[in-house]
């Protein structure tokens, strides 16, 4: 049975995946800032973390750092079958942090090139700041990065260097686009991720702001639902529960999960419990979507169910009575 749906007239389509709001704006910290770079390169020569046997090389300058030949990768382990783990332009490395052993306390770092003086191999690229990092950096921040996710970074705008024997493994920082609904992985509270980029000046370049408050989105703090009509997304804090307070519309399937899955809101943020953890900071959109192709396209593959993030399925078929809310911009139920 067909009623008149959200989704109706959607398409789904990666290029639509980056559809919502436009408004973006800087947040502007320099006045609190200490740390104004003098540099007006893009590059700093600072001392970076390093495995205590390395902190006897000294860091090249610019001038020096530019005539050294460019290589295309670099080797960082060997396995125990001789197969190479490389290192390359456009990876993440994970830096070792002297006295820190533990995955969330090593730096990252954005590898821009890979170039060698003599027997060393130095990586340039820009860092990732959590937001203990900005706060150490710098002052009264607290109020103003309380957005960040808890697996959040900010990059860097300038570059700086490091040597190959200090980066300990490749990682994964997603860059999220906030204000789709869609997007290319599912991010769980435990994705390390990037939205924001911290000019050197202190400035947050970019920022998005959403719902009728303009708010930047917490993913630990907000529960938000999205609007396809608007392409909006809203606090359920700040907009009115809707006098409908159910499904906009059904799509019946022979599968009750899935029929649970297209009648479910976008809904993204602070949800509680294990099966909301892999998806909810991105939010339900990428998969109502996926589910919604197969549905169109009359045909569900066999594991439809494990192309889905883990707990996903599960999370809309005990969710079928999540409270509906009215859009502020058109009234549609979301
Ligand atoms: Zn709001
Ligand atoms: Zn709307």
């Amino acid at each position: 049975m067909h009623a008149a749906g959200l989704l109706d007239g959607y398409k789904p389509d990666p290029l639509a995946a980056v559809g919502g709001i436009k408004a973006e704006r800087d947040l502007d910290i320099a006045p609190l800032c200490r740390a104004h770079s003098a540099n007006p390169t893009s590059f700093r020569t600072t001392t970076m973390p390093r495995k205590a046997a390395q902190n006897r090389v000294k860091e090249p300058s610019f001038a020096l750092w530019v005539k050294m030949p460019l290589l295309p990768d670099a080797v960082l382990k060997t396995d125990s079958d001789g197969k190479e783990l490389k290192l390359r332009p456009g990876d993440v490395a994970c830096v070792i942090h002297e006295g820190f052993k533990a995955d969330n306390l090593y730096w990252k770092m954005r590898v821009d090139e890979l170039r060698q003086d003599g027997r060393h191999v130095w990586v340039i690229g820009r860092w990732f700041n959590s937001s203990a990092d900005i706060a150490a950096t710098f002052e009264n921040t607290a109020d103003l990065v309380g957005f960040l996710g808890k697996t959040e970074l900010m990059i860097s705008e300038h570059q700086e260097s490091t040597l190959l024997g200090s980066v300990e493994d490749v990682c994964h920082v997603v860059k999220f686009r906030d204000t789709a609904f869609i997007t290319d992985k599912p991010l769980g509270y435990n994705t390390w991720c990037y939205r924001f980029k911290l000019m050197d000046n202190g400035r947050i370049a970019k920022l998005t702001s959403h719902c009728i408050c303009g708010e930047v989105y917490n993913p630990d703090k907000s529960v938000q639902r999205f609007c396809i009509t608007c392409g909006k997304w809203f606090d359920i804090y700040c907009i009115l529960l809707s006098a409908a307070n159910q499904s906009a519309f059904t799509l019946e399937t022979s599968s009750k999960t899935a029929t649970s899955i297209l009648g479910m809101p976008i809904v993204r943020g602070a949800l509680t419990g294990p099966l909301a953890s892999s998806w909810r900071v991105s939010g339900s959109g990428a998969m109502i979507v996926k589910v919604l192709g197969w549905y169109r396209a009359g045909a569900f593959p066999e594991d439809w169910k494990r192309q889905l993030p883990k707990g996903f399925a599960e999370y809309a078929s005990n969710n079928t009575a999540l409270p509906r809310y009215e859009c502020p911009g058109c009234s549609a139920v979301i």
